[in-house]
């Protein structure tokens, strides 16, 4: 995948250990951002923004200790670094999670004043699309459509800070926290950018 692109607009990474990557990286091209894709900590200087995709969080936790790669993160995150995970990513943005048991010893991004449950919409099979409104990323009247797979529950928010911008089955499922922004579905597997623009536009401001 292509990429870096000096002359576009901010400069977002893709956080590839395992998971969505290129439907990231293709999602932040058409919002608008040069991107680059991210593997090792040195990669992380210079960015205004990084996606933590979805997979699996306990593959890519695993994947990230050798190099220490969530330990980088946070340190970013903590300097400022706009954060966006989906998915996996919101679980590894958490600062706390309520079944963590598979990812007990390995490091997480946190920062995120959330509680979040793993796979507590069900296992694959019971992966579903939703018409979603999302508050504050434009046209309110055409909802998103949000692609949840194997998806972790936000059981509680904990901090003022944290900001609930759509909502689905009673849960929070988009919640944004200063510079950082998670989401419980998929907003790359459709062609509807907006959430991703929207964080385009957080990563610059
Ligand atoms: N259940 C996965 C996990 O625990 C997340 C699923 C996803 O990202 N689609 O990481």
């Amino acid at each position: 995948m292509t990429v870096e692109d000096v002359s576009a607009g901010p400069l977002i990474g893709v956080l590839a250990l395992q998971g969505a990557v290129a439907e990231h990286a293709a999602a932040l091209q058409a919002s608008g951002a040069a991107v680059r894709i991210v593997r090792r900590p040195a990669e992380l200087d210079g960015l205004d923004g990084l996606v933590v995709p979805g997979g699996e969080s306990t593959a890519m936790a695993r994947i990230a200790a050798p190099v220490k790669m969530f330990e980088a993160v946070r340190e970013h995150r903590e300097a400022g670094l706009a954060v966006f995970g989906t998915c996996a990513g919101l679980i590894l943005l958490a600062e706390s999670v309520a079944d963590a048991q598979a990812l007990e010893g390995f490091e997480r991004i946190r920062g995120l004043d959330v509680v979040v449950r793993r796979n507590a919409y069900g296992s694959q099979l019971n992966s579903f699309t939703t018409e979603l409104p999302v508050q504050g990323i434009g046209e309110p009247d055409r909802p998103l459509e949000a692609v949840f797979i194997r998806a972790p529950v936000i059981e509680e928010i904990r901090s003022a800070d944290v900001e609930v911008i759509a909502e689905a089955q009673g849960h929070p499922v988009a919640v944004r926290q200063g510079r950082l922004l998670a989401a419980s579905f998929h907003p790359e597997l459709t062609s509807d950018y907006r959430l991703h623009q929207y964080f385009v536009g957080l990563a610059t401001s």
